[in-house]
């Protein structure tokens, strides 16, 4: 399969795109860490993104260490000022307005920063394929926390907490490396991307699996394809619109629609 259009031009990019939203009828945004760097979010793999950085903790080094949650969550409490302090950007604001107008059912994410939500999405329509990094919760019986929470622990004793409940570790409410997805969420995702006429994939490198196979379903079930990112990724080929240009500008324009 080949892509029936890359176009180059930003202006010819949202002309196509608005014609196939016009025409569509049910349309999944799936969304990624590109979406949220205009709101002051660092992505994970563009130049200065957090894996420049860091090494990414595994989920079973989090339950083996003390020493492995004390740095997951020195990392956490680094990034607190980014994700506390940001506002939906032009896109999250153009993908709430297709909410609203009732052409998106809801919207699936691989972004743990609750931009969605503020935006104006229910929380119910958010599927939220990595988890959400605004809470934590016990990773044993699921009690949830709220990150000021663990900070004063920690600050206090110099160590991640464990639940007050089971005493099991507690981890911001994200799906790590080696973890388990979210299986209803999963589920829904889906359910949704198999019955959508047209599917918007957003700021996403496209190479974490499992999520980054949702596009390729949609395709495959028939949807049309649309992929906004500033670099190529590995699905362009199979994608009906490839637009090559700077979320903000490509959706601002559907702000309000
Ligand atoms: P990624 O970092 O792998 O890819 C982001 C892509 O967006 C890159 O290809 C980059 O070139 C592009 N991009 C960045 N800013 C852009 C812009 N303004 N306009 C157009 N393109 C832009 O991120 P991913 O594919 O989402 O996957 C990695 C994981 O990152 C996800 O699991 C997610 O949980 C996690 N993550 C989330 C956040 C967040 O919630 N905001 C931030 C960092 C990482």
């Amino acid at each position: 399969m080949i892509a029936r259009m890359i176009v180059s031009s930003l202006q010819s990019g949202i002309e196509k795109l608005g014609d196939m939203i016009a025409e569509a009828r049910s349309i999944i945004p799936f969304t990624g860490a590109g979406i949220s760097t205009e709101c002051g979010i660092p992505d994970f793999r563009s130049p200065g993104g957090l894996w420049t950085k860091n090494r990414p903790i595994p989920f079973d080094e989090f339950v083996a260490s003390q020493d492995a949650r004390d740095e997951a969550w020195r990392r956490r409490f680094a990034m607190e000022p980014s994700f506390a302090g940001a506002k939906p950007g032009r896109g999250h604001r153009a993908l709430a307005s297709l909410y609203k107008a009732g052409k998106v059912p809801a919207i699936i994410t691989q972004n743990i920063d609750n931009l969605h939500q503020r935006s104006g999405f229910a929380a119910e329509h958010v599927i939220e394929l990595h988890g959400n990094t605004t809470f934590a919760k016990c990773i044993g019986c699921g009690h949830r926390y709220e990150i000021d929470w663990v900070r004063s622990r920690f600050d206090d004793s110099g160590e991640a907490p464990d639940c007050e409940t089971c005493g099991d570790p507690v981890k911001s409410a994200t799906i790590s490396f080696g973890q388990a997805m979210p299986e209803e969420d999963m589920r829904r995702a889906t359910e949704l991307t198999q019955h959508c006429d047209l599917f918007l994939a957003i700021g996403s490198s496209l190479v974490v699996w499992p999520a980054a196979g949702f596009p390729l379903l949609a395709r495959n079930c028939g949807a049309k394809l649309v992929i906004i990112n500033n670099e190529p990724t590995d699905q362009d080929e199979i994608a009906d619109l490839v637009i090559n240009h700077d979320i903000g500008e490509t959706l601002g324009p559907f702000i309000g629609n």
